[in-house]
């Protein structure tokens, strides 16, 4: 890294955990564990087919019991135990493997399949297991408990936060994400407006590669642990 670099912030898509064994969002047919986003992404969605919707969240959650972090979810971890400066991680994914591999400053702005929602009382506790509809809130003792996703249309979580640590950060990097997916993709403007220096590490070009300062294309668990290595040298 050629310039004094203080704040940090990371966002990370389904492309880091890719290689956990994980699949990404679109796949190469379109799309995500044979289903169409709008048939189970979308607040519509669940109130047309709640069977079908929390179905394919306890499929996601129960699949996370059978995988672990890769050297990509390590190296971010490693960095965040280490950066003396302030560092946000901020992921879209809905897996629990940056927190298994240790990270502590993170922000799962999408939600996350190991916590259940109350629509009622918009209380989250954490779910392991299965969530079937109509199961009772230990809040308020409504049946509303969904799966804490933040589904297309519905607002992301902790946006100020994020947005505050973008407009301090001196490095935003962008690991593994299609850069399809707003508001998310629109966080390397808001970095280039401030002037960090802005990083995509991705398999293939992004929908928004043209953003970014620099692009490195190569697999996650190789080119994240080598930019760790850099800005610890
Ligand atoms: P995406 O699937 O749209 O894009 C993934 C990107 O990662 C692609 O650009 C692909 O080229 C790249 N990629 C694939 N393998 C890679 C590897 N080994 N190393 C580096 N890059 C690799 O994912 P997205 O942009 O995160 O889409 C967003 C939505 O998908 C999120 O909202 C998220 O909640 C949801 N999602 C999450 C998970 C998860 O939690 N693991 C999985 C699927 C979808
Ligand atoms: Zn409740």
């Amino acid at each position: 890294m050629d310039r004094d670099i203080r704040n940090i912030v990371i966002l990370t898509g389904a492309g880091i955990s890719a290689e956990s064994g994980l699949a990404t969002f679109r796949g190469p047919d379109g799309l995500w564990e044979g289903h169409r986003v709008e048939d189970v992404c979308t607040p519509v969605a669940l109130a047309r087919n709640p069977a079908l919707v929390h179905r394919f969240y306890d499929e996601r959650r129960a699949k996370l019991g059978g995988v672990k972090p890769n050297p990509a979810h390590e190296a971010l971890a490693a960095l965040d135990a280490a950066w003396p400066g302030e560092l946000l991680l901020v992921t879209q994914n809905v897996d629990d493997l940056h927190e298994r591999a240790g990270a502590k400053r993170l922000i799962h702005m999408h939600g996350e399949l190991r916590s259940a929602l109350c629509a009622a009382c918009g209380k989250a506790v954490s779910w392991t297991a299965s969530l079937p509809p109509e199961t009772a809130c230990t809040g308020c003792g409504k049946s509303r408990l969904r799966p804490d996703i933040v589904f297309f249309g519905e607002m992301p979580y902790e946006m100020d936060a994020i947005d505050d640590a973008i407009r301090r950060a001196d490095l935003f990097v962008s690991i593994g994400t299609s850069g399809a997916v707003y508001p998310a993709a629109g966080f390397v403007q808001t970095a280039r407006h401030v002037g960090a220096r802005t990083l995509e590490l991705n398999l293939d070009p992004s929908a928004g590669s043209f953003y970014f300062d620099e692009s490195r294309m190569g697999p996650a668990s190789v080119l994240v642990p080598q930019l760790v290595r850099e800005l610890l040298a």
